[in-house]
């Protein structure tokens, strides 16, 4: 660009400024003077910049992207963006849960996927993990569960003996943590792993038939890890692995893509079936309910300016729109008031008027004022009303979801015939993982456990590593106790 070309540099109000170099000085030693408007400016402007980071999945990237149909599922949801043919933008945002902003992508840690589909019945969330399960099932713990995994109180440092005196007195954690101290518990890019709903959720047809449904996207690279000494070398070298990868391929015109596969299930079976469909702990086997594939998701554009499009973006599971609603999972009802409100925490009660937060279709709500707020509101103010206000289409949108009644309780879920909390772990290691991955899983937990865990969580801990599987807690006792971790067999 020639200097013609060049903007003049202005204020934030647009007013050109008088130097990019200088402040204004009495004689050119002399002292600042307040009146230096601009220079103030900047010096505000830059001491605000950082806002709240997330708490937790602090750390992440993402693009923007599509979802195309490839397959017909209207007899299942009257959602438009699941019609057949449908193509819809979409922004995803990867993250790890535990780390703070600047920490190392390549941790070992779950991975979140969140979703937002830019939908012409409004926005529609879907924000999910790279794991089918979680570590709890109830939402009362999973603060706790947050704080076990970050820092300690005295001396601000993470501490292995915290996370393991939660997870063995939880031992509905076994399954995630099975998952997450195996191979893909350190994906070896964003690039190559599943995402998946986990949660379930209810989609309503246009006959108002319903159906609990949970979502698999599965990648089109193909799965692939890094191991623990991998991932290391990683985070030392390059703390950005992960977000640079993402960004290099899309610029380089690779574009990542996940085939969406749903698994369905009649909504009368859930009272009958083997497992608490509703528990978040545990998955459905895909013979019970084999995978229905639906269409596909592509990245192809990078955000621009990475705090206004990613930073600032915003996804929240009660973004559901008609044909999708939520299910009676614990945790995904809590999680419907809790991400709303940590955006009004961090972003301000108007954050979805944020640019990569609006909807691509007009939006007519009594929301009014607040911070920050930029949409003209225009009157009546209220409802109901006679002046011509936006009035609810009731007969449209019948309330759809369960039937539910009861006492008031604090209790666990109602048990399935096959509810327990190390069964399904226990199949993930003697029927999916092979010799090799058992042995990484082997090495993986007992490097973990050799770090700073006192005593009595150690014994708690090879418990729970036999009620997965009696040989690996055995195996994971052993190579604690000869204080090494387990060699793992050669990578293939
Ligand atoms: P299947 O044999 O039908 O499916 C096994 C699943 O395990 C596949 O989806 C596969 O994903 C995944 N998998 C393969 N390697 C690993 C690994 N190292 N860590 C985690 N997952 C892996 O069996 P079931 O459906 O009967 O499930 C058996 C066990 O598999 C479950 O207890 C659960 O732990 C795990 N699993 C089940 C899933 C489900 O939704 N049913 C989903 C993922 C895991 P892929 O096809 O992408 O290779």
């Amino acid at each position: 660009m020639t200097k013609e070309q060049v903007p003049a540099t202005t204020s934030d109000a647009g007013i050109p400024v008088e130097s990019d170099e200088h402040s204004l000085t009495v004689g050119p030693d002399g002292p600042i003077l307040l009146q230096d408007h601009y220079l103030i400016e900047q010096m505000a402007n830059f001491n605000r910049e950082r806002i709240p980071e997330r708490q937790p999945h602090a750390k992440g990237g993402g693009a923007f992207g599509h979802f195309e149909v490839t397959r017909d599922v209207s007899q299942y949801t009257k959602a438009a963006v699941f019609q057949p043919g449908t193509k819809t933008t979409t922004l995803i945002r990867f993250s790890t849960v535990a780390g703070e902003r600047g920490s190392p992508d390549t941790w070992r840690d779950p991975r979140g996927f969140a979703l937002k589909f830019y939908t012409s019945q409004g926005n529609y969330d879907m924000v999910g993990n790279n794991t089918p399960v979680f570590f709890v099932r109830d939402p009362l713990k999973f603060q706790h569960f947050i704080r076990s995994q970050k820092r300690r109180a005295d001396n601000n440092l993470r501490d292995n003996d915290m996370q393991w005196d939660f997870w063995t007195l939880s031992p509905e954690s076994a399954h995630q943590v099975t998952w997450l101290m195996g191979d893909r518990g350190i994906p070896k890019t964003w690039r190559n792993m599943n995402g998946y709903g986990s949660h379930t959720y209810l989609w309503i047809n246009a006959k108002s038939q319903k159906f609990w449904v949970k979502y698999h996207f599965k990648t089109d690279q193909g799965i692939d890890f890094l191991t623990q000494a991998e991932a290391d070398a990683l985070a030392a070298s390059d703390a950005d692995y992960h977000q640079r990868d993402l960004y290099e391929s899309i610029r380089r015109g690779e574009y990542p893509s996940w085939t969406l596969q749903m698994q369905i299930m009649p909504f009368d079976d859930a009272k009958t079936y083997r497992f608490n469909p509703f528990d978040l702990t545990k998955v459905w086997p895909h013979g019970d309910y084999p995978p229905v594939e639906v269409g596909r998701l592509t990245l192809d554009r990078n955000v621009s300016d990475y705090h206004t499009e990613m930073e600032q973006a915003a996804f929240e599971p009660n973004n559901l729109v008609p044909g999708i609603a939520l299910s009676p999972d614990k945790m995904l009802l809590a999680r419907g008031f809790s991400y709303s409100d940590a955006h009004r925490a961090r972003l301000g009660v108007n954050y979805k008027q944020i640019p990569v937060n609006a909807p691509v279709v007009p939006v007519h709500s009594y929301s009014k004022d607040g911070v920050m707020r930029v949409r003209n509101v225009s009157d009546p103010v209220y409802a109901p009303n006679s002046k011509g206000g936006p009035k609810a289409d009731t007969e449209a949108n019948q309330p759809n979801y369960w039937y539910s009644d009861g006492d008031l309780v604090r209790s666990a879920y109602t048990l399935h015939a096959e509810d327990d909390d190390f069964g399904q772990p226990g199949t993930l290691v003697r029927e999916v993982l092979d010799d090799a991955a058992r042995d990484r899983l082997v090495s993986n937990v007992s490097g973990h456990l050799l770090k700073s865990v006192s005593e009595p969580v150690l014994l708690r801990a090879f418990e729970y590593w036999r009620n997965v599987d009696k040989h690996l807690g055995d195996k994971i006792e052993a190579a604690v106790r000869a204080g090494q971790p387990a060699k793992p067999a050669a990578r293939l």
